[in-house]
């Protein structure tokens, strides 16, 4: 008893304290252990398939839209990063340098890439001469290291795994098209692999990125009612192109600056899908990336355990050629309850049971994760069932977060009306903003509240600033966020 409840005993209850549950859950499902060096961490296998899964999604959306993976080193000469002054500005605090090398102090500190617009930039320039060479379309699939002052596993390490794209094109309106492309990626991808509702929008100027002429983001609502910007795209007009000299000749025969694009998102897309869907029982796994779709576990006495588990291999080989990541328990030392219990809190979407009356029957039980739903199905149906439970797990996974997301989501007038309604309710504001840098800050110092960004489309259009009351230019979504 004591060893089957363990499991779920163990893991703090969300409305006690989030923050120890999320710790609790990533640690007991082996997604992640802490690193001895700082802010970093370690991505057990579980989290690493994970990571993959992402990874897989991702690159075919990059293929399809036109771009190419490339690899760029790890290290930036010092004066990279002073050729574009905002940049500098920006990445400076976090930047780590080597100094010495091979036993010898460098003649140039060489920075651990931040972000790679720099080194990726002074190659531009060599590569792309005339209007022929573009537009330049690549990826890097890579590791950062920007030193973070405060570090959760997952949503801000100070070594991370992300994607980095990195667009040059003729001209504005081709850049901004594929901001906006970028951006739609993400939204589709977060949406329909990882069943999170995003809000797409553009970034305040104080929280653009350093050297962006305009950053736009999805954000994404916590179960605490904290955001997570999950994913970022940049347009830089012609900043760094002007920084690293990236010209081209144009059909005109003049020479110009290219118009650049940059969009990233990270392993903290792994942090935000836990905090989304997780419950007090652990885990749940979005099945589209989920590293085993369908746990299957054989059940029953002794006597009829051959004969389950050899038809247990073969619906197993059968989920397999399907293209369904399965995986079978079959450990006899342990019970089927601890089994269920174990597999819920590793999130699994879809738990196959199998016992010596279905098999008499010729049927199967599959138990959906997130709603509990058991269904008995016939066994030569099974490859239909269970791909329909999947995706009515995704299903359910996203419209729980969607209505998570609007009964969190409230609309405020003042900055008062703000404060108090993130005590009581947590969760997302919309409220006016006039525009000064002044009132924002002020959400931010009086309520700890940031802005998110100026949502594409608002659920509603404020008319007033909801720190000065002068005439609103944009509707804001305020947030505490990770
Ligand atoms: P940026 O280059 O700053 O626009 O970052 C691109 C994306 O990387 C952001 O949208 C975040 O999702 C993610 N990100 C930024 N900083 C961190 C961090 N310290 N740890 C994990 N992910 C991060």
């Amino acid at each position: 008893m004591s060893k089957e409840k363990g499991f779920v005993t163990e893991i703090t209850p969300q409305g006690e304290d989030f923050s120890r549950w999320y710790i609790d859950v990533i640690k007991k499902a082996e997604l992640m252990d802490y690193s001895p060096v700082r802010g970093c961490i370690v991505f057990r296998p579980e989290g690493y398939e994970l990571w993959e899964n992402i990874q897989r999604g991702l690159d075919g959306r990059f293929k399809d839209t036109g771009h190419r993976n490339a690899y760029f080193p790890l290290f930036i000469p010092e004066s990279f990063f002073q050729k574009e002054k905002e940049h500098v500005e920006g990445f400076n605090p976090e930047l780590p340098w080597v100094t010495e090398a091979g036993g010898e102090k460098l003649e140039e500190r060489l920075a651990i890439r931040p972000t790679s617009e720099t080194m990726i930039g002074h190659m531009y320039a060599k590569w792309i001469n005339s209007y022929r060479d573009l537009p330049v379309l690549i990826n890097q699939w890579a590791n950062v290291v920007r030193w973070e002052k405060r570090t959760l596993p997952f949503l801000r390490t100070s070594e991370f795994l992300w994607q980095e794209g990195h667009t040059a094109h003729e001209n504005e309106e081709d850049a901004r098209k594929e901001t906006m492309t970028m951006l739609d990626v993400y939204t589709d991808f977060v949406e329909n692999e990882l069943a999170i509702p995003v809000i797409k929008g553009e970034k305040t100027p104080s929280e653009r990125f350093a050297g962006a002429v305009d950053t736009y983001s999805i954000e994404a609502m916590m179960k605490d009612g904290r955001a997570v910007q999950a994913g970022t795209s940049h347009y830089l007009g012609t900043k760094f192109a002007v920084a690293f000299d990236i010209k081209y000749l144009s059909r005109e025969n003049t020479q110009e600056y290219c118009h650049t694009t940059s969009w990233g998102v990270s392993t903290r897309l792994i942090g935000a899908l836990i905090m989304v869907h997780g419950d007090d029982r652990g885990l749940v796994m979005p099945p589209k990336v989920a590293p085993t779709q369908v746990i299957m576990i054989p059940i029953g006495p002794p006597k009829t355990r051959e004969q389950v588990i050899a038809k247990t291999d073969e619906l197993f080989a059968q989920l397999k050629a399907a293209g369904v990541r399965v995986r079978v328990d079959d450990r006899s030392d342990l019970s089927p309850g601890w089994k269920f219990n174990e597999y819920e809190m590793r999130g699994v979407p879809v738990r196959l049971e199998l016992g010596p009356r279905d098999l008499e029957n010729g049927v199967c039980v599959l138990v959906s994760r997130v709603s509990g739903e058991k269904k008995q199905v016939p066994l030569d149906n099974l490859v239909a069932e269970v791909q329909a439970m999947l995706d009515n797990v995704h299903r359910e996974m996203y419209e729980r977060a969607l209505q998570f997301r609007q009964e969190h989501t409230f609309s405020v007038e003042t900055l008062d009306e703000l404060r108090s309604s993130l005590e009581e309710k947590r969760g997302f504001a919309l409220a006016g903003w006039c525009g000064s840098e002044a009132c924002e800050k002020q959400v931010k110092d009086e309520t700890g509240a940031t802005s998110r960004n100026i949502p594409f489309e608002p659920a509603e259009t404020k008319t007033k600033c909801l720190v000065c009351g002068d005439a609103a230019k944009h509707t804001v979504v305020f947030a505490r966020a990770y």
